[in-house]
Order: structure tokens, then C-alpha cells, then sequence
């Protein structure tokens, strides 16, 4: 679950890192309002799920009400790249020194909590990481120890943050980690952790992702879940109680169970593809949910073929089969299929499918040759 930069700086004060004081607003009006009551200059910044928003015009600075007024009309209802812009975060705008990069979150192939530093901020941070390797400090904490305030003040001088900052930037790494650790973030990043000309250090801006399924645990997070911005597919796959995520592949696939969905985009990457999904329809699918979730992999334009692999368990094979009938009844998809249906009922749902002698399906035994089989028709050679 990602969070605005404003909700993410939110949690940031929450956690004793330091934060510019502002409001969020969604008219040019309320943006009057709340620059007066912040006092000039002041910062505005279009709030949507995606970074890179200074350099779209989504980042404006503003010494006057007519400023205010111009930029919050031109920022509100912009388009930055598929994220139209519905709120406007208005803060007092800093003088900046230097702009730093700071991270944390889980490297899961050391199995480690991960910190990164730079002093490369404000810029684009994989272009960092690939260019300048050396200048992207990455330290490995202990997950049961968590990070000292001696190791972070190590990270940031190896990182070579100004010599007398070294301590604000330790307080703020520390702070940041607290961040990711005890809210359960995926993800906490500041680009660019600031340095202002009194010497303070202070987080300009936030990314932080919330990991969903921990949110029990945090019921005063729940309210930050932005629907609005969410992927409209994703949102309806939500409503309609689907487990969806979208990729950004060609290859739609559509399984029954997590696990299984999870071994097909595996099989499929093997095979040279790219998934444009991840649709788990569940235990115990009946046609209307299979034709449910055909539309909703289907709402996504990217798609060029569907993998539909089911086991038949509680899912029976028949009843796939003839929810992905009535599906192409409906909606006549220009996709082609592969499908593979096993276990339970898996005869009498080929038979039905063979029977209803669909355009453009393709029926195959096994995983492997369902996964090549899709490859090939996203790749126009079937
Ligand atoms: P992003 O482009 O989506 O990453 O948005 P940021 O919040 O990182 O802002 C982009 C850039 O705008 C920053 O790197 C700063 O250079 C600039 N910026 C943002 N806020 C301020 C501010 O308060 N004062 C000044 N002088 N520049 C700012
Ligand atoms: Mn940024």
C-alpha cells in the first residue's frame, strides 16, 4: 500500500523526523487559505502515487498569493504520467544546502534489513546506484538488534555527509529505520534528506509503502489507504473481492490458488514471457467469478494473450469451463487463450470446451506447454 508523500511524512513526525509544517487541500481557494496560515514562500506539491513530479511541473515554488493561486490552478487536475493530480500538499518552502538520499527497507536476498545513504540526492537514485555505485553507501542491519545510533552515524560519514551534519543525518537514518520497523513500512525513502543553511536536516520529501496485510495491526494507518489513486483495475478486483495485481508484462494469467498463480508466472518467465498479472481466483470458483476475473484481465490493455491454469480441487473443472464460455459469450475477448484445466472434473471441462469450439482457444495438458504455447501467441507466432 503506497502512501502520498503527505500521509508518508505524516508517519515520518509521527517517528520524531523532521518534517516541514503544511496542509493538504483540493481547490485553488483552500490553497490560498492554507499558504496565508503557513506563510510565505511556501512549496506546492501535487500529491500522486508516482515520483519524478518536480520535473513534470508538479513541484512549485510560490512567494505570493498570485503565485499560489497560478500554480495551484495549473498542478490541481495535471496528468503526470496516468495520475491525475486531485490533491495539493502545501508546505513552507525550505532553503536548501545539499540534497541527501536516505532508505531503508528489506533486502531479501541477504535477508537483512537494508539502509541506504548517498549524497547524491534529489536526483534519480538508480542512476546513482548504477553509474556511481561508490556513492550509494548499503548497510546490512541486524534485524534483532536494529540499527545503533553509532552505526548510523558510521553510515553516514562513510557515506561522506558534511562533517558536521554526520549526527543529523544519524538521527534522521535512526529515525527513519523506527519508521520502516514499527509500522510495518515495505519501504521508507527520503529523496532528498535536506540539508538547510542553519545546518538542520530534514526530510523533503517521503515514499513509504505500508505492507497491507500487517495493517490490523495499525488501525490508525487504515484510513491512509488511498482508493482514489489506486489502479482502477486493481480497485475493482478489490470491490470484487478478486486477488489481483497488476505486472507490467503482456501475458495475462489467471489461476486458483495463490501458489499456483505464483508457480505460473515462474513458468511463464522461464519460458521467455512476461506476466501482466497476477489473478488468483480462488478456491472454489464458479462461472460468474471466472468471467469476473476474464473481464477484469481483459480491462488491461496490455494484455496480448491469457494463461488460464486450474487445478481442480474444490474448483471444478467443468464449471471453469463453463464460466470462460459464458465469459466469451459476453464479451467476445481478441486476445487469444491457453487454457489447462486439471484435476477435479478436468475431462468434462475439456470435453465442454471442445464442444463450445471457442475462437482463438488453445487447450494444453501441461504447465510447460501452456506456458511456452502463451509465449509464442504474445509473441504473434502461434
Ligand atoms: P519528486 O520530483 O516527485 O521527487 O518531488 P520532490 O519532493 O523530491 O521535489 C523535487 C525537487 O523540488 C526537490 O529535489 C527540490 O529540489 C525541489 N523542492 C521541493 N521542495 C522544495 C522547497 O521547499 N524548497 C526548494 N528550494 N526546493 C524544493
Ligand atoms: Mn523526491
Amino acid at each position: 500500500m503506497d502512501l502520498l508523500e503527505y500521509q508518508g511524512k505524516q508517519l515520518f513526525a509521527r517517528h520524531g523526523l523532521k518534517v516541514s509544517p503544511g496542509e493538504a487541500v483540493t481547490t485553488v481557494e483552500d490553497a490560498v487559505t492554507a499558504a496565508a496560515e503557513i506563510g510565505y514562500p511556501v512549496v506546492l506539491k501535487a500529491q500522486v502515487l508516482i515520483g519524478g513530479r518536480g520535473k513534470a511541473g508538479g513541484v512549485k515554488l510560490a512567494a505570493d498569493e498570485d503565485e499560489v493561486r497560478e500554480h495551484a490552478a495549473n498542478i490541481l487536475g495535471m496528468n503526470i504520467r496516468g495520475h491525475v493530480v486531485r490533491t495539493l500538499w502545501i508546505e513552507h518552502a525550505s532553503d536548501i544546502a545539499t540534497e541527501y538520499y536516505a532508505s531503508v527497507l528489506l533486502d531479501r536476498s541477504a535477508k537483512q534489513p537494508l539502509v541506504m545513504f548517498s549524497v547524491e540526492g534529489g536526483v534519480d537514485i538508480e542512476e546513482v546506484a548504477e553509474k556511481t555505485p561508490e556513492k550509494l553507501i548499503r548497510h546490512h542491519v541486524d534485524a534483532l538488534a536494529g540499527i545503533s545510533r553509532e552505526e548510523a552515524e558510521q553510515v553516514a560519514s562513510e557515506g561522506g555527509a558534511d562533517a558536521d551534519v554526520v549526527g543529523g543525518v544519524a538521527d534522521a537514518l535512526v529515525a527513519l529505520y523506527e519508521v520502516w520497523l514499527t509500522e510495518d513500512a515495505t519501504l521508507a525513502e527520503i529523496n532528498p534528506l535536506i540539508v538547510t543553511p542553519e545546518r538542520e536536516v530534514r526530510a523533503l520529501d517521503a515514499k513509504v509503502s505500508l505492507d497491507g496485510n500487517a495493517l490490523y495491526r495499525h488501525p490508525e494507518n487504515q484510513e491512509l489507504s488511498d482508493s482514489e489513486n489506486e489502479d482502477p483495475i486493481e480497485r475493482r478486483a478489490k470491490e470484487e473481492g478478486v486477488q489481483y495485481v497488476k505486472l507490467d508484462g503482456d501475458i495475462g494469467i489467471l489461476g486458483n490458488g495463490a501458489g499456483l498463480v505464483m508457480s505460473t508466472l515462474d513458468v511463464v518467465a522461464q519460458a521467455g514471457g512476461s506476466p501482466a498479472n497476477f489473478l488468483d481466483a480462488g478456491g472454489g470458483s464458479d462461472a460468474e467469478k471466472i468471467k469476473q476475473a476474464v473481464e477484469l484481465i481483459l480491462a488491461n490493455d496490455a494484455v496480448k494473450a491469457v494463461l488460464f491454469n486450474i487445478f481442480g480441487g474444490i474448483t471444478r473443472c467443468d464449471e471453469v469451463a463453463r464460466g470462460l464460455i459464458a465469459a466469451f459469450d459476453d464479451i467476445h475477448p481478441q486476445v487469444p487463450f491457453v487454457v489447462r484445466l486439471d484435476g477435479t472434473n478436468d475431462v468434462e471441462g475439456r470435453e465442454l470446451l471442445q464442444q463450445a469450439a471457442l475462437a482463438n482457444v488453445y487447450a494444453a495438458r501441461t504447465m510447460n506447454e501452456a506456458a511456452e504455447k502463451v509465449v509464442a501467441l504474445a509473441a504473434g507466432q502461434g
